[in-house]
């Protein structure tokens, strides 16, 4: 059962919930980047939101990629700064889950959260903390060093892509307006889903086939991968840019 007016200790008002928010947010509580339905004031002029994940964060939690860790939730992440967060490399700035190990562990409620398996048009991605192949943005195994940061991954294996690098190209992309409202869903203009994915190229040089029609549909695939996540990520009202794009480049 979902709530829909709730109280949250980190603000005054009562916050309602918003399944059908259509402006990206930031959100107030991990001051991550939000897409989806969300908790928000219910005085317009707030402006203050809350992922789900955030506004029912609950005081501890596990995951099964740190078997050996009980993650407590910490308005803020105590300890040295700055800290980032182990499965998105992204700065923890408020709300997040700190393992009680001496040198701990890091993760965003909304990446606590993240699917393990997303399936979509015959595509099937599983989260990954370890991964054997590179990333399709940033050619690179690591997020950044040190952090590896965690994954979706294709079954087969080709494709693979950091939700860090996702979240980037996402938040790149708002910052510099390139998100367009179409109805209740928020869309990439096709020309910047395009900047996303790698060029044919690239995917060319990775030694898939020197054929050109099966370097066009790595690059298809691709893209297709990438919209999966971006949706697992951010939430539903992305997806409506899937069947949008592949018309695009479907001749
Ligand atoms: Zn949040
Ligand atoms: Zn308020
Ligand atoms: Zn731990
Ligand atoms: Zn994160
Ligand atoms: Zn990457």
């Amino acid at each position: 059962m979902k709530y829909t007016v709730i109280e949250h200790f980190s603000h005054p008002h009562l916050l309602l919930w918003n399944s059908a928010e259509t402006v990206p947010y930031q959100c107030d509580g991990c001051k991550e980047l939000g897409f989806k339905a969300c908790y928000r004031c219910e005085y317009v002029d707030c402006d203050f939101h809350l992922h789900e994940e955030c506004a029912t964060a609950s005081s501890s939690t596990f995951h099964t990629f740190f078997k050996k860790c009980d993650f407590k939730f910490h308005e803020k992440a105590p300890g040295e700064c700055p800290r980032y967060c182990d499965a998105c490399g992204k700065d923890v700035l408020g709300f997040v889950y700190q393992c009680t190990h001496k040198k701990p562990y890091d993760l965003h409620p909304c990446c606590v959260k993240l699917q393990h398996t997303i399936k979509g048009d015959g595509i099937e991605l599983k989260l990954s903390k370890k991964v054997s192949s590179k990333c399709l943005k940033c050619q690179s195994k690591e997020v950044s060093k040190g952090i590896k940061g965690w994954s979706y991954v294709s079954t087969c294996g080709q494709y693979c892509y950091h939700v860090a690098c996702v979240k980037d190209m996402v938040l790149e992309n708002w910052k510099n307006g390139n998100f367009v409202q179409q109805s209740d869903a928020i869309e990439l203009s096709s020309l910047e889903m395009q900047s996303m994915v790698p060029s044919q190229e690239l995917v060319m040089q990775c030694g898939e086939s020197s054929s050109r029609r099966k370097g066009s549909r790595y690059w298809s695939i691709a893209k297709l991968v990438l919209q999966l996540i971006v949706s697992a990520i951010f939430g539903d009202p992305t997806y409506g840019v899937v069947a949008f794009v592949e018309s695009l480049f479907s001749n």
